[in-house]
């Protein structure tokens, strides 16, 4: 469509067309039901099949073991650093966090209220460029869980590899699930806000090891995720909407071949990129460490702060929206998720060539 642009933004971020083309297609008469999705009970058979569908689409997509529970919960990945704690720390009440950036440190300040916690790796020393070496023996044994941030949203890392450790870990994958393949039985718990690769904010997912629910005695219901595993997501109303257009995006992602095949066109995404960056005089990739790379958020700036004001307003009127850094490190970033088009890869790396030639 001629009238829509390319939307840099970390989230809420850009989706599919043929999503938003469904979804306005089906807004006033669902299925022949007569209503929207928004105004169906959600207690109703169609609504049933939504969320049903969801959860099978979504498993396919990630290869979930059938000892995993997928709940469709409300709150935001926010209050899974609350969630997580309550319904993983036992007697010893200990956690143990690596700090890669803003979502891990609000991630550890939540943790801190309810129990003991160790930060075994942290590389604010370097406004979180990189991701830490991590020393296995500094992991504590007796501990809980291990929390790590898989990707970090506004610095533009990623973990290359999982810390070796035997305890759960529990991730934050808000910004990277679905961008490629991963192994879930190697995690007690994925948990993501819907907002960047899912669908638009009001749902988070969470996806959780069956054993490690219901340990604790006496949650709050709405915070216990044995509530939401007991009754399909069901407990209360859940935000219905939100995944009925999460389920469409999951539909999507299976109709252009999945999780692997997105995966290649992610890494051609961020390949252009990043050398469009890293061959041009005037702009510096925020992570220089190839493998701590993001392919999903892309930092990156120039020195002159007047260059970035005028890169971003100039992209801007090219229609390469919402291309300004988080204000904790200035500057650019690219966000370039799942519904990212090739072609809008394509028009910015074009931008910082042509930027870069006329005014370095
Ligand atoms: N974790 C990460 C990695 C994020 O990128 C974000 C939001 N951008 C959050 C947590 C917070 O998510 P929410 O606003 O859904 O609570």
């Amino acid at each position: 469509m001629s009238n829509r642009i390319y939307n840099f933004s970390a989230g809420p971020a850009t989706l599919p067309e043929a999503v938003l083309q469904k979804a306005a297609d089906e807004m006033l008469n669902y299925k022949e039901s007569g209503m929207s999705v928004m105004e169906m009970s959600h207690r109703s058979q169609e609504f049933m099949d939504i969320i049903g569908s969801a959860e099978k689409s979504l498993r396919g997509l990630m290869n979930i073991p059938n000892n995993y529970k997928v709940l469709f919960l409300q709150g935001g990945a926010s209050l899974q650093f609350l969630m997580v704690p309550m319904n993983l720390l036992n007697d010893s009440k200990k956690a143990d966090y690596i700090n890669t950036g803003a979502w891990s440190k609000k991630a550890i300040a939540e943790v801190k209220k309810l129990g003991d916690v160790n930060v075994v790796a942290d590389s604010s020393d370097k406004t979180f460029s990189y991701i830490p070496e991590i020393n296995p023996g500094q992991i504590r044994k007796d501990s809980s869980y291990l929390h790590i941030t898989s990707n970090n949203t506004i610095y533009g890392t990623r973990f290359p590899e999982l810390p070796a450790t035997n305890l759960p870990i529990v991730t934050d994958m808000s910004s990277m699930i679905l961008s490629e393949p991963i192994d879930v039985a190697k995690y007690g718990i994925i948990y993501a806000g819907a907002q960047k690769n899912i669908g638009p904010s009001g749902v988070t997912v969470v996806i959780v090891r069956e054993d490690l629910t219901g340990n604790v005695a006496n949650l709050p219901s709405m915070l216990d995720y044995k509530t939401y595993a007991d009754n399909g997501s069901l407990f209360n109303t859940p935000p219905t909407y939100a995944i009925y257009i999460a389920k469409l995006v999951f539909e999507h992602l299976e109709s252009i071949g999945g999780v692997e095949t997105i995966h290649k066109i992610n890494k051609q995404k961020a390949k252009m990129v990043y050398e469009a960056i890293d061959n041009s005089r005037l702009f510096k990739a925020h992570v220089q460490n190839t493998r701590d790379r993001s392919i999903m958020n892309i930092p990156f700036f120039a020195e002159s702060d007047e260059i970035n004001k005028k890169f971003i307003a100039e992209a801007d009127d090219a229609g390469l929206k919402t291309l300004k850094g988080h204000r904790s490190v200035g500057g650019m970033r690219a966000s370039i998720y799942n519904a990212m088009p090739i072609e809008g890869c394509e028009k910015l790396v074009e931008f910082i060539k042509d930027f870069d030639k006329v005014n370095s």
